[in-house]
């Protein structure tokens, strides 16, 4: 487990790395890329003791980012006595459709015996989180909280056909990072409860990085997530130099 410089976190932890999607914006591979090597592979793998380099260093990223299932990570959790808010899976799409069930039951089952902990999970496809539910295999305790990643309308759309489809009790969030789009367009179609009739919680960040097609949210994109939204928000540091300071929210639904 590691500490996060992610603002809505305390930690990261990686039982699984890499994935199959290909978001231009993804920060994750330029880090595997970095500390693993450059190498293509259509392959899953799994890991259950950490591989090591010839100098005896272990390798966070020994298949660079293909999906990797390191194993031997699952006994991290009930180490840390301290509460703390965990995002899972940082550096990969825990519920890309290439990633075995049997992989998500073994990281839910290693959150389940550590409690003291709240869970962050985070996909581009949520759709799975459905699926994994009419298999009776997607926990519904209080401290697990399942997030999809918005970026534009079409995704939103997407969530909320998929997060419709959750039952009530599960705790979700929508993560509107990087934001490119004015994805309250899709209100259009809906009625003002979109956000918060799907969505127990939202995250907003702008784009950062030097991409050369860079999007930079205007305020009144922002402005009206928060007008249409009746839930708590929480906005990332990268929307400070647009709406300033002081119009920054930073709420989290376990507080309100
Ligand atoms: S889904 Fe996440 S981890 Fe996968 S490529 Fe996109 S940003 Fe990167």
């Amino acid at each position: 487990m590691n500490n996060t410089k992610i603002e809505w976190c305390d930690s990261s932890w990686n039982p699984v790395t890499g994935c199959f999607n290909d978001c231009t914006y993804c920060y994750a591979r330029k880090m595997a890329v970095r500390f693993g090597g450059n190498q293509k592979c259509a392959n899953i793998f799994e890991e259950n003791e950490p591989v090591k380099s010839q100098t005896g260093k272990i390798l966070p990223y020994p298949h660079s980012f293909s999906p990797t299932f390191h194993r031997y990570k699952l006994d991290e959790l009930h180490k840390w006595a301290k509460p703390r808010t965990i995002f899972v899976c940082s550096m990969a799409d825990l519920f890309g459709d290439w990633i075995p069930d049997e992989w998500i039951c073994e990281v839910f089952a290693a959150c389940k015996y550590a409690p003291q902990h709240s869970y962050l999970f985070l996909t581009k496809n949520p759709k799975r989180y459905e699926k994994l539910y009419l298999r009776n295999r997607l926990p519904l305790d209080g401290n697990m909280w399942y997030g999809t990643s918005v970026t534009n309308t079409e995704q939103l759309e997407q969530a909320i056909m998929a997060f419709g489809a959750m039952p009530m009790k599960a705790n979700t969030f929508f993560s509107i990072e990087p934001l490119l789009e004015d994805i309250t367009a899709y209100r259009d179609v809906k009625t003002d409860s979109t956000f918060s009739a799907f969505s127990d919680w939202i995250i907003i960040g702008a784009e950062t990085g030097n991409r050369k097609e860079k999007v930079i949210p205007p305020k009144v994109w922002i402005d009206n997530i928060c007008s249409f939204a009746k839930v708590p928000i929480f906005m990332k540091d990268s929307l400070i130099p647009i709406v300033g300071e002081k119009n920054m929210r930073r709420e989290f639904p376990w507080n309100c």
